[in-house]
């Protein structure tokens, strides 16, 4: 069978080679991929919002299967466009339709679902330019700091947390009434601020069945001792070793269960990923925000680990039969370090030389911002690659790692030296 994958980072990189591996699987075609990608699969020049490209690719090249990497085309509405056009229609595509979408791409409506079907989360109101006045006197019950959101998506930006009141009234206003972050901030919700440590737990669902995939945690800062500017992630550690089977059978029964029984209550038949960002406060669970693909990058480390099929998985997320199949999961830690362009998460510069990638022996490479120029692997984004490798422990798996980084270079790379060291 041969399968398209939408998408270009190290998250597709890794959905990439487990696809490969796959003797159900002739060719994977990614799109639009990078030069990673491009060494094991074919890449296609297309955009993934683009759906009529899309439409053209899956018939030229009898694709059946469509994996959806990012949350852009779900939220837009891919996975309807199959159902709604006839010689796409039995199509099975990976990623839930807009319905369940609405999880990533509402915050209100992703809160309204938590507190409808009981599944723990901090308690919030949300507000738009009518209820101005109310939502300061929100913000008035509730102790610092103080969590504001824009309900729609906003590149992982449209999250404040503010440590003074007046500073939380007068984003408020910035966000509903001056549009800080264009029509995603129309409506705000405001939220209690949840204590403990972070960490997320991935979920495949057919929409009846699920399995629970390995948890993990991931390095959003910039800086080491995760200071200055939030980035996509800079390094990720699974499994987390604060995760233990107590606190993950409660996620099991106080999180998985009533979302996906949600789900069904609400009529949104979802086929794909959830990807649940959790907070353990003492070994209770409180959902921070769901996402509806899986996390960049977390894949780099939850992917590796699973032995099984995942074509099979899929094909049993298509055909409601996941309860049918195998699925195991290695012991062993799996950790991934992110290189960067100098200057990112601001300003950088492409088309930077990659070398030394052939020297790289202990850790697998997962390309994200890397294309290939007359044969060459340059940089062409600000997260260029995730290097990832596994160990007995996380300092085992963390060494080989950053050794395999003293073999790559390009000019003004950049990367944390401390992924993972909280937790050893
Ligand atoms: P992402 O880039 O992770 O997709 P997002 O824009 O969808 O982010 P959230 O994940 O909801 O937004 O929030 C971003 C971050 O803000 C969280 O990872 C968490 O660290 C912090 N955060 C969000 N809500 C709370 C809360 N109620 N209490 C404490 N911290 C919070």
């Amino acid at each position: 069978m041969n399968i398209l994958i939408l998408g270009s980072g190290g998250r597709e990189h890794a959905f990439t080679l487990k696809l490969v591996e796959s003797s159900k699987v002739n060719t994977v075609f990614v799109a639009p991929g990078n030069a990673g990608t491009a060494k094991i699969a074919t890449n296609v020049v297309i955009s993934p919002t683009d759906f009529e490209a899309i439409k053209s690719t899956v018939l030229e090249n009898e694709i059946k299967m469509v994996v959806v990497g990012p949350e852009a085309p779900l939220v837009n509405g891919v996975h309807d466009f199959f159902l709604a056009d006839n010689e796409l229609k039995d199509i099975p595509v990976i990623g839930p339709k807009k319905d369940g979408a609405l999880l990533e791409g509402s915050k209100d409506f992703s809160k309204q679902f938590m507190e409808k079907h009981n599944v723990p989360t901090a308690k919030y109101k949300s507000f738009n330019n009518k209820n101005l006045e109310e939502g300061y006197a929100f913000l008035e019950t509730l102790q610092p700091p103080y969590v504001l959101k824009a309900d729609g998506l906003a590149a992982g930006k449209g999250v404040l947390i503010l440590n003074s009141l007046e500073e939380a009234k007068s984003e408020l206003k910035e966000m509903v009434s001056n549009q800080k972050f264009g029509e995603a901030s129309s409506t705000v919700v405001i939220e209690e601020f949840l204590k403990g440590i972070e960490l997320s737990v991935f979920v495949l669902t057919d929409g009846k069945n699920y399995k629970i995939l390995p948890s993990a945690k991931d390095y959003k800062r910039i800086g080491e001792g995760d200071v200055g500017l939030n980035t996509g992630g800079m390094g990720a550690i699974s499994p987390v070793p604060f995760a233990d089977e107590a606190f993950l059978n409660k996620v099991e029964e106080l999180v998985v269960k009533p979302t996906i029984n949600g789900l069904q209550k609400e009529n949104i038949d979802y086929k794909g990923f959830i990807f649940i960002g959790l907070m353990n406060d003492n070994g209770n669970p409180s959902v921070v925000e769901y996402n509806v693909r899986m996390g960049d990058p977390e894949t780099e480390v939850v992917l590796p680990r699973i032995e099984s099929d995942l074509f099979d998985l899929f094909d049993g997320v298509a055909n409601q039969t996941l309860h049918e199949k195998s699925f195991s999961v290695t012991n062993q830690t799996a950790t991934t370090v992110m290189l960067v362009s100098g200057g990112y998460p601001e300003a950088y510069q492409k088309n930077k030389e990659i070398s030394g990638l052939e020297n790289v022996v202990n850790s697998t490479v997962f390309h994200a911002g890397t294309s290939l120029d007359n044969n060459k692997v340059v940089t062409s984004g600000g997260r260029v690659m995730a290097i990832t490798s596994f160990g007995d422990s996380i300092q085992e798996a963390l060494d080989k790692s950053y050794d395999s980084i003293e073999k790559i270079s390009f000019d003004d790379m950049n990367y944390r030296k401390d992924i993972g060291f909280d937790l050893i």
